[in-house]
């Protein structure tokens, strides 16, 4: 499920209530658009009781929140769980282990530096387990904010998997991908008296002072790293005002038909193409275009690729001459309908003929990444496979080699209850579509 987020229009001032998901702030008041960059995840806060002693500043608690799937291959096939859970990021007994619905219930707040309060750091443990999958990421100076998700998605798996994926799962995977995943801090105010600490949101006794001796509550003042900025989404080409809904992460300029992804600093230009569509069409939907190379299985050409999955079709000559490409949707959807449109769409590639894109008024948000879709890839080549045994005992070896990434957009009419994509056969329900913006 969704949260909700109340959030000033930086402009004007105006509230405005936001989804987690959403990256594009458009004020309803005064008309401008700005998209919200932070050098790290977005941290909210539980809004504390009113009428809160206000002589006591309050003490904020780290909660870790993710929410997405995870993909688990093994020989009997690919299983995944719908993630959405919040994670204690701070070692106090008393604390309770998940806020539960709380985050979903309520809606939240934005952490401002005029939130007054101080915060408790993530403790050791987590720290610890932050740490061990350091050591798995390749070396660099710096890392990432990507990387930073990552590592913190990695923890959480850690801390929940035992209630999400059994011993036997966990044992025996061949592969195992987080794909589509939210990465947040939630805080839940504390309030401290002489003899309690007090759930900041119910005023409802915790523990007591007696019991936290020993634990350090000082907390730490608000990080300047951990604010928001927003910035303007103007073309960086030629100034014209780009596209974009709420929860989009990639923005069209409609003067110069370029596309721009939404960075963690800045916008980056994207390369994208579209499948030309005719007066039937009544949608575009984006598709992740990731062609790579994979040695490990002897995967270079598309022919390659229908010989060693066993495709039931015959190669035709000219694949031989066609780099192999994965087709990851470009948008959120339940991870079933996920599987199947990514399959449907790479095995249907041959008969995609990509030109360079322009702009329409009916392009579908692009609301997954381009890094999340290139986790998907070994997801996408296990569900096309026409033979696991050729294939799931060889994924974790599989390592990509010479990526390329581009956004194509790819026609859809409209067929009652589902939009369909005549070259590939996609067919996605209208449902399942518009469920996916809240995924
Ligand atoms: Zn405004
Ligand atoms: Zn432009």
């Amino acid at each position: 499920m969704d949260i909700r987020i109340e959030q000033e229009c930086p402009q004007c001032g105006a509230p405005i209530t936001i989804a987690e998901s959403d990256r594009l702030l458009s004020c309803p008041y005064c008309g401008v658009k700005s998209f919200m960059q932070s050098s790290g995840a977005f941290r909210y806060v539980l809004p504390p009781l009113s009428g809160a002693d206000a002589s006591t500043p309050l003490l904020y608690a780290p909660y870790l929140r993710f929410k997405g799937n995870v993909f688990l291959v093994n020989e009997a096939g690919i299983t995944y769980k719908v993630m959405d859970t919040t994670r204690q990021g701070y070692d106090l007994t008393g604390l309770p282990p998940s806020l539960g619905i709380r985050p979903q219930a309520m809606q939240l707040q934005r952490l401002l530096p005029t939130t007054s309060g101080r915060y408790l750091r993530l403790t050791a443990k987590a720290r610890v387990i932050l740490k061990q999958a350091v050591q798995v990421l390749p070396r660099r100076e710096k890392h990432s904010v990507q990387e930073a998700v990552t590592l913190a998605k990695d923890m959480i798996y850690i801390g929940s998997r035992m209630e999400t994926i059994s011993h036997a799962d966990r044992d025996h995977f061949l592969h195992r991908a987080f794909i589509g995943e939210t990465v947040s801090f939630v805080y839940l105010p504390l309030q401290l008296t002489d003899t309690d600490i007090l759930d900041g949101v119910t005023g409802n006794r915790l523990l007591t002072r007696e019991q936290a001796v020993g634990v350090p509550l000082r907390g730490t003042p608000f990080n300047p790293r951990w604010q928001v900025e927003f910035m303007p989404t103007l073309c960086p080409r030629c100034g014209w005002s780009l596209d974009g809904e709420g929860d989009c992460l990639v923005m069209t300029c409609g003067n110069c038909d370029t596309a721009w992804a939404l960075g963690q600093r800045d916008l980056e230009r994207i390369g994208w193409q579209m499948v030309a569509g005719d007066r039937g069409t009544a949608l575009y939907l984006g598709f992740w275009k990731i062609s790579a190379h994979i040695p490990a299985l002897d995967i270079y050409s598309f022919t390659d690729f229908i010989e060693r999955t066993n495709q039931p079709m015959v190669a035709r000559p000219e694949w031989h001459e066609r780099v192999m490409s994965y087709w990851i949707p470009a948008f959120k959807l339940r991870p079933k309908i996920f599987l199947r449109t990514g399959r449907q769409a790479t095995l249907g590639q041959w008969r995609l003929d990509p030109e360079d894109g322009h702009v329409v008024p009916n392009l579908y948000p692009v609301t997954l990444p381009v890094s999340e879709a290139k986790q998907a890839i070994k997801v996408i080549l296990a569900a096309s496979t026409a033979s696991r045994k050729k294939i799931f005992p060889f994924l974790p070896e599989v390592r990509l080699q010479d990526i390329t990434a581009t956004l194509v957009f790819l026609p859809f009419v409209d067929k009652g209850h589902d939009w369909y994509q005549p070259q590939t056969g996609v067919a996605i329900s209208k449902n399942v579509l518009r469920f996916g913006r809240s995924l």
